[in-house]
C-alpha cells in the first residue's frame, strides 16, 4: 500500500512533468527513513547503487520542486523532507557532536511573523541555525 506521502511526491513529480525514476524513488525513500538533516556525501554513502553525480541533480531538483529543503550548518549543508512531508520545525545543533535536536515552536513562529508584518513584509520563508552542546557532549 502506497502511503500519502509517495502519492504526494508521485503527484509533484508528475505536475512538474519529472520522470519518476528508480533512483529519484530510492533517494526520496531514504530521507523518508532519515529522522535527521543529511548530508549529500551520506546519502551517496548509504545509496551506493546510484552514482554521485545523480545523487546531487536529484538533489537540486527536489529542491526546486520543494520536495526537500536544505539545512544550512555553518559551512555545510544538510537535506531533509520538505514542510510539506514533514510539519515545519527547527533544529537546535550539538557543536560538538553534531546531532541535530529538532523542535517547533508556536511562539517562535508568531514572533517571526511579527517582526515581518511590523516592517510590511509578508513572511515567505525563514531558517534559524542554533548551535548548544547536547547533554552527553556537556558531560565530556
Ligand atoms: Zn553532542
Ligand atoms: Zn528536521
Ligand atoms: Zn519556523
Amino acid at each position: 500500500m502506497k502511503s500519502n506521502l509517495i502519492i504526494k511526491f508521485e503527484t509533484i513529480l508528475r505536475r512538474n512533468r519529472q520522470r519518476l525514476t528508480a533512483p529519484k524513488r530510492q533517494i526520496f525513500d531514504y530521507l523518508l527513513t532519515t529522522n535527521q538533516p543529511v548530508s549529500a556525501v551520506s546519502i551517496a554513502k548509504n545509496n551506493p547503487n546510484i552514482n554521485s553525480s545523480t545523487i546531487y541533480r536529484i538533489l537540486n531538483r527536489f529542491v526546486t520542486l520543494k520536495i526537500i529543503k536544505i539545512v544550512p550548518q555553518g559551512f555545510k549543508i544538510r537535506y531533509e523532507l520538505g514542510d510539506g512531508f514533514n510539519q515545519h520545525h527547527h533544529h537546535l545543533t550539538c557543536e560538538n557532536c553534531g546531532r541535530a535536536v529538532a523542535f517547533d515552536s508556536p511562539e517562535l513562529e508568531h514572533l517571526i511573523k511579527k517582526i515581518s508584518l511590523n516592517l510590511n513584509m509578508k513572511p515567505t520563508k525563514h531558517h534559524i541555525e542554533l548551535y548548544g552542546l547536547c547533554s552527553a557532549c556537556q558531560s565530556q
